[in-house]
C-alpha cells in the first residue's frame, strides 16, 4: 500500500505542563493522528492535524453499540536524549487483533507505525524527562456511520493522542490492596475479553467503584463461569510466585495478551525462573498462602509496568502477601523492563524502536 501522511502544524502551541503536575491522562499535546475509513475505498486520508474536538452525528454507531477498540503504549526520552518506544509493533499486531473480534476492517500496521512516529516527531517536546514520567499513546477506533440498525459500521476513524504522563509511583515502587471479586464477572471465553474493547471497561465500573469504596485500589476477576479461577486485574495481566515458581493464567480466551505480560514471561524465563502458564484457582492461591508458599503476587501492564499485590481480599479474608511488602522478584523485574525500556541496559532484539533523528 502507498500512501502520503500530510501534517498540518498547529499554529497555537499549548503551554507545557510541569513535570510533577502530568498525572495520567489529563494533558493533551498539540497534535492528532487521524485516518478515515470508508467502505469501498477502505482507509485513506492519513493526516497530522492540530489536536482539535471532533464532530459526529448522534446516531454514530460508536455511541449506540459500542463498536470501538483501543491500545495503550509509551513513549520514553532518555538520559542521553533519545526516544524510545516499546515494542509498538505488538500494539497495532493486537488492535488488528481487537479489530478482527469486532468487526472492524483491518488497519495496515506498518502505516499505523509509520503514523504514530510522524505524530512524536512533530510532538516530541511533548515528552518529559524527569525520572518515571513518558508520554502516553492512546491509539484507538471508532464506528462513526450515522446509522441504527445492529451492524458493522460502514465507516470509522483511527486516531492517535498523546499524554504526557506523571511518575506511576512518586515514592517508588509500592504494593496495592487487590479485592478478589466474587458477583460481577468481566468476561467469559467467546465473548470479547480478549480484544481491547471500550465495552469491557464500561462493565467492570462497578465492580471496580465497590471495590474502591471498601479501600482497594483494583479488582481480580474471576472466570465468569466457575468464579474460581483466576483471570486478570483491572487493566493488568497478574503473576504468582509459589514455592520458586511463576505461576500466570494462560491466554484462554478471556483475557487479554498483555505485552508486559509477554516481555515478563520472557524475562523471567532468561533468569532460568519457571514460569507456568495454565489454569490457576483463588482456592489454589488461598491454599498456597496457608501452607506460607505464596511468596510474591503482581499485576503487568503498560501504565504501572509492575504492580505489587500486598493483600487480596477473598471472601471475607485477608490474605496478606510477603508482608505487604514489595517482593524480591516484583522489584528486580520492575528494575530490568523499566531499565530495557529507558535504553540503560539492552534488552532482546527488537524489543525497543527508537524514533529517527529529524
Ligand atoms: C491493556 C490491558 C492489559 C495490559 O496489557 P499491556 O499490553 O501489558 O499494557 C491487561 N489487561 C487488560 C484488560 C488490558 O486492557
Amino acid at each position: 500500500m502507498t500512501y502520503t501522511i500530510t501534517i498540518e502544524e498547529s499554529s497555537s502551541k499549548k503551554q507545557k505542563p510541569a513535570d510533577h503536575e502530568l498525572g495520567f491522562g489529563k494533558y493533551y499535546t498539540d497534535h492528532m493522528f487521524i485516518l478515515d475509513y470508508d467502505k469501498g475505498k477502505g482507509w485513506h486520508s492519513p493526516r497530522v492535524i492540530p489536536y482539535q474536538p471532533i464532530t459526529l452525528d448522534p446516531a454514530a454507531k460508536i455511541f449506540h453499540y459500542g463498536q470501538s477498540v483501543f491500545e495503550g503504549l509509551k513513549a520514553y526520552r532518555t538520559n542521553d536524549g533519545r526516544i524510545l518506544l516499546f515494542r509498538p509493533d505488538r500494539n497495532f499486531k493486537r488492535l488488528n487483533l481487537s479489530n478482527a473480534r469486532l468487526s472492524i476492517p483491518e488497519l495496515d500496521e506498518e502505516l499505523a507505525l509509520d503514523a504514530l512516529l510522524k505524530l512524536l516527531t512533530v510532538d516530541q517536546d511533548w515528552i518529559p524527562s524527569s525520572e518515571g514520567t513518558s508520554l502516553y499513546i492512546r491509539p484507538f477506533i471508532i464506528a462513526t456511520e450515522a446509522a441504527l440498525g445492529v451492524a458493522p459500521s460502514t465507516q470509522y476513524k483511527f486516531m492517535i493522542i498523546l499524554s504526557p504522563v506523571g511518575s506511576y509511583y512518586e515514592e517508588g515502587i509500592h504494593p496495592v490492596k487487590i479485592y478478589v471479586e466474587s458477583g460481577y464477572v468481566r468476561a467469559v471465553a467467546g465473548g470479547v475479553g480478549n480484544a481491547k474493547t471500550a465495552g469491557n471497561y464500561a462493565a467492570g465500573l462497578k465492580a471496580q467503584e465497590e471495590a474502591s469504596e471498601k479501600g482497594y485500589s483494583q479488582v481480580l476477576w474471576l472466570d465468569g463461569v466457575h468464579k474460581q479461577y483466576i483471570e486478570e486485574v483491572g487493566s493488568m495481566n497478574v503473576f504468582f510466585k509459589i514455592n520458586g515458581k511463576v505461576i500466570t493464567p494462560a491466554l484462554n480466551g478471556s483475557i487479554l495478551d498483555g505485552i508486559t505480560r509477554n516481555s515478563i514471561i520472557e524475562l523471567l524465563k532468561q533468569m532460568g525462573i519457571t514460569v507456568e502458564e495454565r489454569q490457576i484457582s483463588m482456592e489454589e492461591i488461598y491454599q498456597a498462602h496457608q501452607e506460607g508458599t505464596l511468596e510474591e503476587a503482581f499485576g503487568t501492564g503498560t501504565a504501572a509496568v509492575i504492580s505489587p499485590i500486598g493483600e487480596l481480599h477473598w471472601r471475607d479474608e485477608q490474605l496478606i502477601i510477603n508482608q505487604g511488602e514489595t517482593g524480591e522478584l516484583a522489584g528486580k523485574l520492575y528494575e530490568t523492563l523499566t531499565s530495557i525500556q529507558l535504553g540503560r541496559i539492552e534488552g532482546p532484539k527488537g524489543w525497543v524502536v527508537e524514533l529517527p533523528k529529524s
